[in-house]
């Protein structure tokens, strides 16, 4: 029986993936990693085989096959490649906007544009003040005649300067705290729209991370996203359905680890057999497959509740469960991968190193291991289990 709850349909679209990942994105991962450019070719591939399209409604040019499969595609490819993968979560981060708060208008104009991938989206929420305690944001949108202007900046965005569409957040009402926050959807050719420079990092490193200026950046009216003073509940309706691309993501680097770790541990010999023979590298093995076959468990849990229409209630513990556990797992694993192959890990002719720099990141975006925690431990303290303490004296 297999392990995954998958149907038969979902599992020929992962082979489909699969196979893309493993002889078109694979051979250019060391290479992505190396230029620290932005794969275009990659996105170009993935328009043509429609793998935006799995986040997507039919109706919207999408495929419909749901959340599940959608989440089993980021993992897949970020096995070999973490850049890649998070092109396709942050496609899905940026159309969330759209999705959960855009009028039909909206919609109807954009989100066939990102199914096709015609257009890459980026979400804009951090400033340089404002990661966790994002509510301290200072950028300011005001009404100018029948538009907006915005003004402030943004950091560490994803996709700056290849995203064609931002959801940006700004204060519309400074005064009132959460609920003085808007969302604005931002074409990246507006007048007063820059990007300031991009960031050079650790890891993930064909993805562009750049600061957005807005310096009296003008957008139309209709380019408010949902009501006015709604902007920070869609932000974090945004980012309960978007953590677990992350988590997938993640578990797709440690998947990766483990499997390069355990073909290197049949043939590396020492002391007269293969590496994978001595207890203390099989036990490593044994713990890298059991923490990925846990944190896959609650992710593919995750993409099950949306695909049954679990409310958005529901998914806020269960979306920050998957994401601090896949967070971790990658780490851990992809540490341990390094260990076992000993001077090799350490090395970039081999690719373990890469994937225990690009699973750091999975620790900090959208909501560090640390908030998610907080989040988790919230949503426990508003559920009664006084049950259990019943007839306990
Ligand atoms: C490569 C990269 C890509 C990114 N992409 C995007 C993007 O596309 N869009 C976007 O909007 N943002 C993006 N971010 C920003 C990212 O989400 C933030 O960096 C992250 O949320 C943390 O915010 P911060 O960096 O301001 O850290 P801080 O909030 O300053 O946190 C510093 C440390 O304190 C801890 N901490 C903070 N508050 C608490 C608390 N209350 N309790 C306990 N610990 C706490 C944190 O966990 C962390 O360890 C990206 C960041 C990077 C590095």
């Amino acid at each position: 029986m297999p392990w995954d709850p998958l149907t038969e349909e979902q599992r020929e679209v992962r082979e489909l993936v699969r196979t893309l990942a493993r002889e078109r994105v694979a051979p250019r991962a060391a290479e992505i990693d190396a230029s620290h450019e932005f794969p275009w070719d990659v996105v170009e591939l993935f328009r043509q085989h429609g793998l935006f399209g799995l986040f997507f409604e039919e109706e919207h040019g999408g495929a419909g096959t749901g959340a599940l499969l959608s989440l089993v595609a980021i993992e897949e490819v970020s096995k070999v490649c973490a850049t890649s993968g998070l092109i396709l979560a942050v496609q899905e981060l940026g159309s969330l906007g759209l999705k959960l708060g855009g009028s039909e208008e909206q919609r109807a104009r954009w989100l066939p544009r990102l199914a096709s991938g015609e257009v890459l989206a980026a979400y804009a929420l951090t400033e340089a003040g404002s990661g966790s305690d994002s509510a301290a944001m200072r950028s300011t949108a005001r009404r100018d005649g029948d538009g907006w202007v915005l003004d402030g900046s943004k950091r560490f965005i994803t996709n700056a300067g290849v995203a064609g569409l931002y959801t940006v957040f700004a204060k519309t009402d400074p005064e009132a705290g959460h609920a003085g926050i808007s969302a604005f959807l931002v074409e990246a050719d507006v007048p007063g729209f820059e990007v300031a420079r991009l960031e050079p990092k650790m890891g993930i490193a064909g993805s562009t991370t750049g600061e957005l200026v807005l310096g009296g950046c003008r957008v139309p009216a209709g380019s408010l996203l949902g009501q006015e003073g709604d902007g920070f509940k869609l932000a974090m309706r945004i980012l309960d359905r978007s953590r677990p691309g992350v988590a997938a993501q993640a578990l797709g680097i440690a998947q990766g680890a483990t499997d390069y770790a355990l073909e290197y541990a049949r043939t590396r010999e020492t002391m007269g057999k293969p590496i994978a023979s001595h207890q203390l590298i099989a036990a490593k093995l044994a713990d890298m497959e059991v923490m990925c076959e846990a944190a896959r468990g609650l992710l593919y849990r995750f993409g099950r509740m949306v695909d049954e229409g679990a409310d958005d209630a529901e998914l806020t513990k269960a979306s920050a469960m998957a994401k601090l556990l896949c967070g971790d797992v990658a780490m851990q694993v992809t540490t341990e991968a390094v260990q076992i192959l000993g001077g090799y890990g350490y090395i970039r002719e081999y690719p373990v190193e890469r994937f225990m720099r690009d699973a750091k990141i999975t620790q900090i975006y959208e909501g560090t291991q640390e908030v998610q925690r907080l989040v988790i431990a919230r949503e426990m303290l508003r559920e009664t289990r006084a049950f259990l303490l019943a007839g306990v004296t």
